[in-house]
């Protein structure tokens, strides 16, 4: 019996920091404590952004935290037919924009895809996409109709909002973040996902479209953030908080391991497996974790 999977989907755009391993961390245990497999997804759909050789890197960090993985990663950049098809089985429901990020106000505050959109080019007219066109090539908005959605969240409870109409095609004509995401937890049967709570609005939109595609939308658990001694976002500026430069200060895998456990309230394992048995999700804390940090400078 396929009791399900969840994930961990980095983009690889730089190393993981600690708080993207805590985030791993947690998704392998919400996912192994309930008998589920566990998939790598790689998001790098965003080419300007992604480092050469920098998946290969974060696959080996987390394998040095005990990490084990079902089957082989999902690559985004090799599934663009399974998106077109989904772009095509949505056509009737989806319209062109012309909008530049820049025109939407919003959006540079959202890098996921969460924008307020309002709606310019919702009802243009035959002529005036002719026109636009010119111009612009235009990325593709999913119609929602001002719909509503709820999602169910392990930590959040149930979450509802309106759904945006957001963009499932980029202008370039690469599939969307928020599409990508949808078509990749269906095609393979990711039923819970967890991941940052940046990310809890963007699953509104994500499981309304999951619904639309006629996938049943998995379960989430929006985890908090890694915050450095200002509480802002944890971040490559705050000193050591890679593996591999943490190694280099004398914190070895184990070590970050063993940090990471104590950020969660667990005691330190010998292996990541052994924080299994003192996982139990409804006693995680809500806020996010202040890592102590090494600033030198
Ligand atoms: N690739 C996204 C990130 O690195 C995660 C997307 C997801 O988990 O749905 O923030």
């Amino acid at each position: 019996m396929d009791l399900g999977a969840g994930r961990y989907a980095p983009s690889p755009t730089g190393d993981l920091h600690v708080g993207n391993l805590r985030t791993a961390v947690l998704a392998w245990l919400f996912a192994r404590s309930t008998g589920r497999r566990f998939l790598l997804r790689i998001e790098d759909l965003d080419a300007s952004r992604v480092r050469p050789g920098m998946a290969a890197r974060q696959l080996a960090d987390l394998t040095a935290l005990g990490m084990t993985f079902d089957g082989i990663p999902v690559v985004q950049s090799q599934r663009d037919e399974a998106y077109q098809a989904a772009l095509a089985a949505i056509a009737d429901r989806t319209y062109e924009c012309y909008c530049t990020r820049r025109e939407i106000a919003e959006a540079a505050s959202a890098p996921h895809g969460v924008q307020h959109y309002p709606g310019t080019c919702r009802n243009l007219s035959d002529a005036e996409r002719v026109e636009r066109r010119r111009t612009r090539s235009p990325a593709l908005r999913l119609r929602a109709d001002g719909a509503r959605q709820t999602v169910h969240d392990l930590l959040h409870g149930d979450v509802s909002g309106t759904v945006e109409d957001f963009v499932v095609r980029r202008n370039d004509g690469v599939a969307a973040y928020n599409l990508a995401v949808v078509v990749d937890d269906a095609a393979s049967g990711v039923d819970q996902v967890v991941r940052g709570d940046d990310l809890l609005p963007a699953a509104i939109n994500q499981a309304y479209l999951a619904s639309v595609l006629g996938a049943a939308p998995p379960t989430y658990a929006h985890v908090p953030l890694a915050v450095n001694a200002d509480g802002r976002r944890l971040a490559k500026r705050d000193g050591a908080v890679t593996v591999p430069d943490l190694a280099a200060v004398g914190v070895d895998a184990m070590a970050v391991l063993a940090l990471i456990a104590k950020s969660l309230g667990l005691p330190a394992p010998r292996r990541l497996a052994d924080l299994l048995s003192s996982f139990d999700p409804d006693a995680l804390p809500r806020e996010p974790w202040v890592f102590p940090g090494n600033r030198t400078r």
